[in-house]
């Protein structure tokens, strides 16, 4: 009998590995994504690997770059610029707070 309860922690400690391993695999992947490594990892051993699977495949590969982008929406004019105010409707003595977006580029 403890020969047989031996075994079975054994056997429990390898799936540990396994598991961990597999999430350390699904992590690896994710390292290339924009989630990143760590928070795959995080959810892979959480959640289980197929999730963190899961959320790498929807996750954006990390060559693709965010840029801020400003956009007025009194004339319609972008910046990339962090300006907080439209400088061409300054001009025309009006303050308009310029509408921060984001834009992916590959
Ligand atoms: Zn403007």
């Amino acid at each position: 009998m403890d020969f047989l309860n031996g075994l079975d922690s054994d056997y429990i400690i390898i799936l540990v590995f396994a598991y961990i391993f597999v999430a350390a695999t699904v992590a690896k992947l994710g390292s290339t994504r924009e989630v990143g490594g760590k928070k795959t990892l995080f959810y892979s051993l959480l959640l289980t690997p197929a999730y963190g699977l899961y959320y790498v495949y929807h996750s954006p590969a990390k060559d693709t770059l965010k840029i801020a982008h400003y956009r007025c929406p009194e004339c319609g004019l972008e910046y990339t610029d962090g300006y907080s105010h439209c400088p061409n409707c300054k001009k025309e003595g009006k303050r308009v707070r310029l509408r921060k977006f984001y834009m992916r580029t590959y």
